[in-house]
């Protein structure tokens, strides 16, 4: 499942490659996704010039020069696949094509069709019913150790299940929250209402660190975004403790009480942590 850092290196890759140009012809090969396209989407986007990208979240808006924005989410497992436009092969799972008018064609590929396509008005990103609830960008400095603190107060809920809420904070998955959960050194099952303070300002570093770390890694690994099958973003990780249950975390090699990262299951997904650092 696509995340935060993932998502940023496809719209990047998108806006490399798309940004200025026009669409010459966009093809629907189905009706809907997770939910129905709109109507008219082919219309509207043929011949519509691409202005500029944005991401909110794990949402990515292109804005065409009509005023509309295209709002794409990948979903379960969303792709995005670039390549010259001609020969124009037919791709597995492609449910959406946009060919531009210099000759390159980006195909959007959803096997478990969980993604999203949809048109918003530019003006009106913000108040779209997928977008309108969220709460600030992690990387945004609107987020702060105070901000956090304050969506925390009073939540008894686990720290993990907190920063999952994405009224709390935009676009965090169960990766990034176990990484950075890690870095700041606290334990998933902590009460959400004790972080506020230190804890916070250990905390709130810990989330932009992670997520910026990756999509420099996004950017630093794949030459203009795109692997060489075409694919846009993705990455190769090393994560610290994410699916390495059972193994000695690098803060705590030979300690002799750390019994290695530990996996919990909360709220239906796996936790993984120091128990020994992780307080
Ligand atoms: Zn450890």
């Amino acid at each position: 499942m696509p995340e935060l850092p993932e998502v940023e290196t496809v719209m990047r890759g998108l806006r490399q490659r798309l940004e200025g140009r026009r669409i010459a012809r966009a093809v629907l090969h189905r009706a809907d996704l997770r939910w129905p396209f709109p109507l008219g989407l082919a219309q509207r986007l043929t011949g519509a010039r691409i202005e500029s990208f944005r991401r909110r979240a794990k949402y990515i808006l292109m804005r065409l020069d009509g005023g509309d924005s295209l709002l794409l989410h990948l979903g379960m497992s969303g792709r995005m696949v670039l390549g010259p436009a001609h020969p124009n092969a037919p791709v597995l799972h492609e449910h959406m094509v946009l060919e531009t008018d210099d000759g390159w064609r980006v195909g959007f590929v959803d096997p478990r069709r969980f993604g999203a396509v949809d048109l918003v008005r530019t003006s009106e990103e913000d108040a779209h019913r997928l977008l309108r609830d969220l709460g600030p960008e992690p990387l945004d400095t609107l987020f702060s150790p105070a901000t956090l603190a304050a969506s925390l107060f009073g939540r008894r809920t686990p720290l993990k299940a907190a920063l999952l809420d994405q009224r709390v904070v935009a676009g965090l998955g169960n990766i990034y929250v176990c990484e950075a959960l890690f870095r700041a050194r606290l334990s998933p099952r902590r009460e959400a209402r004790t972080v506020a303070g230190a804890r916070a300002a250990r905390l709130v570093p810990a989330i932009k660190a992670t997520l910026g770390e990756a999509i420099a890694a996004g950017g630093s690994s794949l030459r203009d975004y795109v692997q060489p099958s075409g694919e846009l973003g993705y990455f190769q990780h090393a994560w610290k403790v994410y699916g390495r249950a059972g193994e000695l975390c690098e803060r705590c090699p030979g300690a002799p009480v750390c019994e290695g990262i530990g996996r919990i299951v909360q709220s239906g997904r796996s936790s993984f942590f120091c128990a020994r650092t992780q307080r």
